[in-house]
């Protein structure tokens, strides 16, 4: 039998819990593919780059890595970093070389309610809560300017500079990308983030580019709010939140802290976009490599999972993606669940029902 539709994906599972999250996206996808009647086929190449890598060779990722991911339809990734190699390096070398090469400028991560999973936020009323971090991903605070050592002040007396950069062509598309997010969802309606207040360059230029591109969206509500507020907000009025839209150190620790408010880290998605398609986009879960609970079978493979839905949406299959997140839930809902959300399923387990429920 012919497949209709073949998406060729790089794995590159990297380290730790990575490896063993990959594995577990690959097989729950493999088996969506093989249910789908021929309809829809997954190409596999898997990459063996990371930490490990870089102790055998030197480099985190092959010297023509970049040239030979460029032309599969997306990268599915699973964590990088390892106490035994410095996190600048892991980081640097792998990750963020992808991201940056690859134009990936938005970063797209839910924070999504599971049933069954205990959070410190669901009402007795079990409000549904659901809502989204698209956070800038290619300037900001991480644009990696600024200097040590500026002045020569001698010990003790060092200065540091570590300046952000805010382009209002950066600025505009990332919020651009939020509107349009928002029109999609049943709450039309889009928070911006700031500390505009404090910081009156840069995040006035893009309190002004909010103003200006909401305009272009009367249907769509709009507010802006600085990150300490919208930090209490998260966890005291969240039911008032649908896309929150913030700076890349804003984003990070916003949705670090909307994952937990979740349940747990290893439940959180993530999707780094290159919204002109002229690049392979990346899925991966929020999480980092765990090295406390690697090679266990402990790690919660449902952050990597529900990722390869976002990697499903992003190829246009809607359907399958729903399908998907269906079986996550259900699965959750009848208690497999690993220890990080007060369960005693491995990762196997987990993954398991997962390919199982995907059949009801
Ligand atoms: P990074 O620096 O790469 O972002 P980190 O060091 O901040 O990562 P993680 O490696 O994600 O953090 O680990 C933080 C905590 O969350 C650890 O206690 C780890 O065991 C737990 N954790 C992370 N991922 C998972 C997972 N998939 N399942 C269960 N627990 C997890
Ligand atoms: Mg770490």
């Amino acid at each position: 039998m012919t497949s209709e539709r073949t998406f060729r994906i790089a794995a590159i599972p990297a380290d730790g819990v990575g490896t063993e999250v990959v594995a577990a996206g690959r097989a729950v996808l493999d088996a969506l593919a093989g249910a789908s009647h021929g309809e829809l086929a997954f190409d596999w190449t898997e990459f063996p780059w990371g930490c490990g890598h870089y102790e055998r060779t030197g480099v985190m990722m092959d010297e023509d890595g970049l040239e030979t991911l460029k032309d599969f339809d997306a990268i599915y990734f699973g964590a990088v970093g390892w106490p035994t190699v410095p996190d600048h390096i892991s980081l640097w070398g792998l990750r963020l070389k992808i991201c940056q090469s690859f134009d990936q400028w938005a970063n797209v991560r839910p924070v999504h309610f599971l049933p069954g999973v205990v959070s410190p936020l669901r009402k007795a009323d079990d409000t549904e809560l659901d809502w989204v971090v698209v956070r800038e991903n290619s300037e900001g605070e991480y644009a990696g300017l600024g200097g040590r050592n500026l002045s020569a002040r001698g010990p003790g007396n060092e200065v540091a500079v570590q300046s952000a950069l805010f382009t209002e062509v950066g600025s505009e598309r990332i919020i651009r990308f939020a509107f349009d997010l928002a029109r999609g969802r049943t709450r039309r309606k889009v928070s911006s983030v700031t500390k505009s207040n404090a910081q009156q360059y840069g995040m006035v230029l893009w309190d002004e580019v909010f103003a200006r591109v909401a305009r272009d969206y009367p249907d769509v509500e709009t507010e802006s709010v600085l990150v300490d507020a919208m930090s209490a907000k998260f966890v005291l009025r969240p039911e008032d939140l649908s896309v929150v839209v913030a700076s890349n150190l804003h984003a990070d620790i916003l949705s670090d802290l909307g994952s937990a408010l979740a349940g747990s880290l290893g439940l959180a998605t993530s999707a780094n976009l290159n919204p002109e398609r002229r690049f392979p986009s990346m899925f991966e879960p929020v999480h980092g490599s765990a090295p406390d609970i690697a090679g266990r079978g402990l790690a919660n493979p449902i952050g990597a999972i529900g990722s390869a839905a976002l990697m499903l949406e992003h190829f246009g299959l809607a359907d399958h993606a729903a399908r998907l997140r269906k079986a996550i839930e259900t699965t959750a809902g009848a208690g497999v669940l690993t220890p990080d959300v007060g369960g005693s399923a491995t990762t196997a387990d987990v993954t398991s029902a997962i390919i199982d429920n995907l059949a009801l």
